[in-house]
């Protein structure tokens, strides 16, 4: 229990403590996740929504009520506040909270199980998967709480489609489970997937446009076939300033096998598009056609040569080329697995439209 001002402040340092040890270490990217901490039976401390953990100080964590959710002051709680609240209410021993978006953890989530049988070391372990629910919503947080009620012993749950959550009784403890977890969860696309593949992004040739408009590539001597590709996404999307190539392991993997990619993540959803479409070698022009270059669609994959992902700024790109990584190990892992659950179009659409809105908010306010 936290009770003096002091205590309050060195538990809001510890968050950001931990909030940039996880992104050190990859489970945290970016503004995707939160961290939460206990301060008594009726409330606890959570990091804000939508700010970069470097851009975080001990102000911006919210003091958040666990029964009604009502929050003191006037910086937002992470939208997923309603998901560390039932995680406190069920768990009473439970006094500090990582929510992530972890790549392989976040991937087994997406095979369509209950649960996922693995191993940590030489220990069995089985990991509970709750049920999908759109992100903020009141229904992911009973889904998660069911699981945690059906596990009570599990400091770690995975919510399908979208991330982990895991508890500890300190934050040491709920760093140490969530990095188990990505193990654990590794062993299992490993074993039974048949999936074992790195992650992040392997940059082949990016450009941007300068302030006249021109396209600038970052390696001079660009091919040709290439250059092709950028000059018809910038005409054909004008709000792109910025295109990433993406040759990761996975997204090569994706742009050699699939025509199609439906998403199976959230964030992908959010970031990329509610569909994206791999060219093929069928209607005769060996991948260089252009049709799926497509307005709200963030990725343009060319046939046997990964992706391209586009954004206004180098960020905005960087970031669809992480969360098109990370699609692409979980689609490879859903087709070698033979089974998995896709996200509803309808629901697609409506996050991607969402985000989109809430996006171009966020940046009116720092322009
Ligand atoms: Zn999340």
């Amino acid at each position: 229990m936290l009770t003096t001002a002091e205590e309050i402040l060195s538990a809001k340092k510890r968050i950001i403590e931990v909030s940039r040890e996880l992104h050190e270490v990859g489970l945290l990217v970016r503004t995707w996740g939160n961290i939460s901490q206990r301060v008594d039976e009726n409330s606890f401390l959570i990091t804000p929504s939508g700010i970069k953990y470097e851009d975080l100080t001990p102000d911006m964590i919210v003091k958040v009520n666990i029964s009604d959710l009502s929050y003191e002051g006037d910086v937002t709680p992470s939208s997923e506040k309603a998901v560390h609240a039932i995680a406190y209410k069920i768990r009473k021993d439970c006094e500090f909270i990582v929510h992530t978006h972890q790549v392989y953890a976040s991937c087994a989530g997406t095979l369509g199980m209950k649960k996922i049988p693995t191993y940590f070391d030489d220990e069995d372990i089985v990991i509970p998967v709750a049920p999908y629910g759109l992100p903020g919503t009141d229904k992911l947080a009973a889904n998660v709480g069911m699981a945690l009620k059906k596990y009570p012993d599990s400091n770690a749950v995975i919510m399908a489609n979208h991330g982990t959550l895991c508890l500890g009784r300190s934050a040491k403890e709920a760093i140490i489970e969530a990095e188990r977890l990505e193990v654990a969860c590794n062993n299992f696309l490993v074993d039974v997937c048949k999936t074992n593949m790195n992650h992040g992004v392997e940059v082949g040739f990016n450009s941007h446009l300068d302030d006249k408009g021109q396209i600038v590539y970052d390696i001079p001597d660009t091919p040709e076939r290439v250059k092709n590709i950028h000059r018809e996404i910038y005409k054909k999307r004008p709000d792109v300033k910025y295109i990433i190539h993406n040759k990761s392991e996975a997204v090569m993997m994706v742009s050699r096998r699939a025509n199609h990619m439906r998403p199976l993540l959230d964030d992908f959803a959010q970031l990329i598009g509610a569909s994206v479409k791999v060219p093929s070698n069928e209607d005769g022009k060996d991948g260089q056609n252009f049709h799926n270059i497509k307005k709200n669609v963030n990725a343009v994959f060319a046939l046997n040569d990964g992706a391209y992902c586009v954004g206004k700024t180098e960020d905005d790109a960087m970031a669809v080329a992480i969360v098109l990584d990370k699609g692409c190990i979980a689609h490879t892992a859903v087709m070698r697995h033979g089974e998995g659950h896709y996200l509803s179009i309808w629901d697609c659409y409506k996050m991607n439209r969402h985000y989109r809105k809430s996006y171009s908010k966020l940046a009116d306010i720092k322009e």
